[in-house]
């Protein structure tokens, strides 16, 4: 696996619509940085490419809920063919 590090040299600059926070009450008065890309693509463009699984409980109650094809079972599949490691499988696969 690789991911894009050069993507930090990419923050505040001019894909970026550099967005800031007012000042955040909870956080001693501090504004926090919020990124959003400012191009043909927008953020999915200069995103860090990290993802995670979601947890089962999430899946299988959204196909209980009618959302067909969405439970765990059905959706892990798909998370095992996009996923690569040169240390080698998880215990998910
Ligand atoms: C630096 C960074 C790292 C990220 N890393 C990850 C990650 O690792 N994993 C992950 O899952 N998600 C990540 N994200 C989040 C992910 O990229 C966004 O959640 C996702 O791209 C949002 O898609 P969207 O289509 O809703 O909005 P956007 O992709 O933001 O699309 C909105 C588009 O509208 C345009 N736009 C906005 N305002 C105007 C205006 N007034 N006039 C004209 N155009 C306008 C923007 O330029 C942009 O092209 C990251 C985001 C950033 C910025």
């Amino acid at each position: 696996m690789s991911a894009p590090h050069g993507v930090f040299q990419l923050l505040r600059g001019p894909l970026d619509w550099s967005y800031t926070t007012t000042p955040q009450p909870h956080l001693d008065g501090r504004e926090i940085p919020i990124s959003g890309g400012r191009l043909l693509g927008g953020g999915g463009s200069i995103h860090y490419q990290s993802w995670f699984h979601g947890h089962r409980l999430d899946y299988d109650t959204w196909s209980a809920r009618g959302m067909k094809g969405w439970s765990w079972d059905e959706v892990l599949p798909a998370f095992k063919r996009s996923e690569d490691h040169e240390l080698g499988a998880s215990h998910w696969q």
